[in-house]
């Protein structure tokens, strides 16, 4: 076949088919302004679009630019979304990792009691599926920590004392909720052990205690004085259970109390 022939073949073949090739010309042109604008969209910052949600809802700060306010359009609602944590409840093993605490005469610790009614409220309040965090005296991870509630056990002197010198006390944080905490705790564990309330033995080490300044504000937090280990020695050792059950039953009044 020459050129000529080529040549008019094809001009034959273009007006033949222009209607088709117009169509798909101005088809591809079309398709390509969409994905611009589909690109453009995605690199969109979300809070200025119009119905979109604000990044601000979550932490009052609006996004920078190359961070986190660039996302695909479809991912903002799910983005901030969250849903509410697991409780957080700790407890705080009085002297755990840094001394004995109070020591008898025959070599009862105040520590080994704060360790082994802990080890108890937490099985007791695990086994009702709530986890808890067991801290020791001087935890780091007290530094700032936000919690639920947190509970400090601790024991009382076991220097021979008259029989006057038995009973339990607490001290709180100034947290909006520790009234209740408090409340509840003294109420559950008075009934539970009979002990009586013993406020004249509460020292500046209960009232400013050191743990009260590194916990967050917001998270209640209590010291327990469980019991004098001379005069209510028998209570926190052999009789624990009426303890153990004293500080869950208050543990589990303040949750029921804020849900
Ligand atoms: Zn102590």
């Amino acid at each position: 076949m020459s050129r000529q022939t080529n040549d008019s073949e094809l001009r034959w073949f273009i007006r033949r088919n222009l209607a088709v090739i117009l169509f798909l010309v101005a088809a591809s042109g079309g398709l390509y302004f969409l994905y611009q604008d589909f690109i453009a969209a995605e690199q969109r910052p979300f809070t200025v679009q119009e119905g979109g949600q604000s990044a601000e809802s979550v932490d009052g700060l609006a996004p920078q630019i190359g961070e986190e306010g660039y996302v695909a359009v479809g991912n903002v609602g799910q983005q901030f979304v969250q849903s509410p944590g697991p409780l957080k409840i700790a407890i705080v093993v009085g002297h755990r990792a840094s001394d004995a605490g109070a020591v008898c005469d025959d070599g009862l610790q105040e520590v080994m009691i704060n360790e082994s009614v802990a080890q108890r409220v937490l099985v007791e309040l695990e086994s009702e599926g709530l986890p808890v965090s067991l801290l020791s005296e001087f935890d780091a991870r007290l530094n700032g920590f936000s919690s639920d509630l947190l509970v400090s056990l601790h024991s009382d002197s076991c220097t021979p004392l008259d029989p006057s010198f038995t009973g339990y006390k607490t001290t709180v944080n100034q947290s909006p909720q520790s009234p209740q905490l408090k409340a509840c705790i003294e109420q559950n564990y008075a009934q539970q052990t009979g002990l009586p309330i013993h406020p004249t033995t509460i020292t500046d080490d209960m009232i400013f205690y050191h743990a009260f300044n590194k916990v967050s504000a917001e998270s209640p937090a209590i010291l327990l004085e469980m019991g004098f280990m001379y005069n209510d020695r028998e209570l926190l050792t052999t009789n624990s259970d009426a303890v153990v059950q004293g500080v869950v039953n208050g543990i589990l009044c303040y949750l029921q109390s804020q849900s």
